[in-house]
């Protein structure tokens, strides 16, 4: 068995973070990076509202200046997945493939993964055209025309957003009812700029560098027609990348990780950071935020100071 210090389990601006300060207060820590080291960011093209970077950053570049940055500090940086964990006793256990890792104190970053469509084209035209953030890349479509998927409190809040950029906004659900909260509803229906579609799903996206349209299906009757567009938005929810600790941490109905005090888990010593336990902000400052005031929570408690 491996002895560590401290670990991180995730990669993204919250686990990073998280590693940054650790390693600059002496905390040598092992961060799991992941087979797909970054997080979501990795997955968008230009970051305009993470601050300090007045002419925005690339998500990608973002992350990997994050890294090198908590490297700088002497962080320990693996770039496996974790596949099990055991916080069951002191010292807790960490489980790659081919080994076992352990530490006093864990910092839980895994994130969020938003939901797909899983239509064919769908990862090569992320970034160009599709989105699965407004608040990320609705400037980036200034008097166009988008669409929204979805029919939740995600897609409302999303639509209406994106009516302050976009000349119009159409919001397609697979129902002939959204299942949003009612005065969401409402301020979609007031909207003259959002055009709601029911019953309807998204068949075919078009476009091969960037997506041109869509194609819609009427699930009613089955008819398609198509729909010519600069953006589309995905909005139909987010599943938190807690599988492996089933058991292990106290969740919410969704398999959100349930935090008390702002980062502290129901296990003492484990702390969480960022989208993994937080479905409300979503956001690289807020996971950033949540990261450094995990790594200062985890301090304390090595020092035995009860927060
Ligand atoms: P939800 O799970 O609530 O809604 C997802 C929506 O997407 C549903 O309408 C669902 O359709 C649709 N959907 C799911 N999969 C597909 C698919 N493959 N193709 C097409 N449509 C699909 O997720 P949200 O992100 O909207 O909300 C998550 C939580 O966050 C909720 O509790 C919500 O209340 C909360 N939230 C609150 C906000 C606020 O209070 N301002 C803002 C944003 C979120 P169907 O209806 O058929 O299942």
């Amino acid at each position: 068995m491996d002895q560590k210090k401290t670990i991180v389990i995730g990669s993204g601006p919250a686990g990073l973070t998280a590693a940054i300060y650790l390693a600059r207060a002496n905390l040598n820590p092992t961060v799991f990076a992941g087979s797909s080291f970054g997080g979501q960011l990795m997955l968008t093209t230009e970051v305009d509202n993470f601050p300090g970077f007045l002419d925005g950053i690339m998500g990608p570049v973002l992350m990997d200046n994050l890294l090198k940055q908590a490297k700088k500090f002497g962080a320990n940086i693996i770039f496996k997945d974790v596949l099990r964990t055991d916080f069951s006793q002191k010292p807790y256990r960490v489980y790659t493939d081919d080994q076992e890792y352990s530490a006093e104190g864990i910092i839980i970053a895994t994130g969020a993964s938003a939901r797909k469509l899983g239509l064919p084209n769908e990862a090569q035209l992320t970034g160009r055209g599709i989105s699965y953030c407004a608040t990320c890349d609705g400037p980036f479509f200034k008097s166009k025309q988008i669409a929204v998927i979805g029919g939740g409190d995600s897609a409302m809040e999303e639509s209406l957003f994106l009516t302050k950029f976009a000349s119009k906004v159409y919001l397609i659900h697979r129902r002939d009812t959204f299942k949003a909260s009612a005065i969401m509803q409402q301020k979609v229906q007031a909207n003259p700029s959002i055009e709601p579609i029911y019953n309807s799903e998204v068949t075919m996206l078009q476009g091969k560098d960037k997506l041109t349209g869509i194609t819609i299906r009427d699930v009613t009757n089955g008819q398609e027609r198509d729909l010519n567009l600069d953006g589309l938005f995905i909005a139909i929810g987010h599943n938190p990348n807690t599988g492996i600790f089933q058991n292990q941490l106290a969740m919410d109905e969704h398999g959100y990780i349930v935090v008390t005090n702002h980062t502290k888990t129901n296990v003492d010593g484990v702390f969480s950071a960022g989208d993994v336990d937080d479905f409300r902000y979503q956001q690289a400052i807020t996971a950033a935020g949540e990261g450094c005031k995990a790594a200062l929570d985890l301090g304390k408690y090595l020092e035995g100071i009860t927060i």
